[in-house]
């Protein structure tokens, strides 16, 4: 069942995005060559606490660590580890908080140091789909519409669309109805209504969009060890149109990336 929020519940909701969007802001300075995940685990980790919220992923599922660290390879779910970032990595980090009972739900791919060309691109259109897939957030849209467009515009690109993992609904749990995949029919699936609240997130593949499981129960990598990217945003539909509670803007004042990508998912003040 959807949970449809209030007002009041969106506000605290838009208090737990800005959270873990500050700490990915924090955290990419931290991002390079030599640093290990689990450094970088411990310093979001006491970020968190200090906001005055509780690390999401924690415990949830009986998962380790803060955050969900994902080099290369790794699609999502990956653990932190003590080996250091080498030169030309990709890293995935998905971070969860929650603060006055309601979850925020937030992933940034990063480069460290210099990466190739290719892999670039990969990072850059998924941000893009991310996008893609958020305008069609709207009421009167349906599930199917935001994964049509995301795959669509994905696929024109080459890459793999990742099939097992989807977006989902967010609120005073980490996963609430409805599903939210990245790909699909227009048309098709639950209806969206103002109030409803959603975690976007596009998983795409350099190559296949087949991936394997680890024994370790929770790291996920692509079939064919080619890279992959992951992008999230916790998005509202506010006046019938979505609306960001998360942002990039942190990270990307760190990185030094120019972009108004985000001006039209603001609020109208
Ligand atoms: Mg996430
Ligand atoms: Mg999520």
């Amino acid at each position: 069942m959807i949970k449809i929020k209030t007002k009041e519940e969106i506000e605290i909701m838009r208090e737990s995005a800005l959270i873990v969007s500050k700490t990915l802001g924090m955290l990419a300075t931290e991002v390079k060559p030599g640093v290990s995940t689990l450094y970088l685990d411990k310093l979001a980790e006491e970020f968190i606490r200090s906001e005055g919220a509780i690390p999401g992923f924690l415990g949830l599922y009986d998962f380790p660590n803060t955050l969900c660290m994902s080099p290369n390879s790794q699609v999502v779910h990956g653990i932190p580890n003590k080996k250091p970032l080498i030169e030309g990595d990709i890293i995935s980090i998905d971070c969860g908080s929650k603060k006055n009972g309601f979850y925020g739900d937030h992933a940034y791919t990063f480069a460290v140091g210099e990466i190739l060309p290719e892999t670039k691109k990969l990072l850059d259109v998924t941000r893009e789909s991310l996008y893609v897939g958020i305008r069609e957030f709207k009421a009167g849209n349906r599930v199917g519409d935001v994964g049509f467009a995301i795959q669509n515009f994905t696929e024109k690109h080459g890459y793999g669309v990742v099939r097992e993992l989807v977006g989902h609904g967010l609120g005073r749990e980490m996963h609430e109805d409805p599903e939210m995949p990245n790909y699909g029919k227009r048309g098709r699936g639950k209806k969206f209504t103002e109030g409803m609240v959603v975690a976007i997130e596009p998983m795409t593949n350099l190559g296949t969009h087949k991936i394997r499981q680890h024994s370790d129960g929770w790291t996920i990598t692509t079939l064919d060890n080619k890279p992959s990217a992951h992008f999230e945003h916790d998005v509202a539909i506010i006046n019938g149109k979505p609306e960001l509670l998360s942002t990039f803007k942190y990270v990307h004042e760190a990185l030094g990336v120019v972009t108004n990508e985000e001006d039209e998912f603001r609020a109208v003040l």
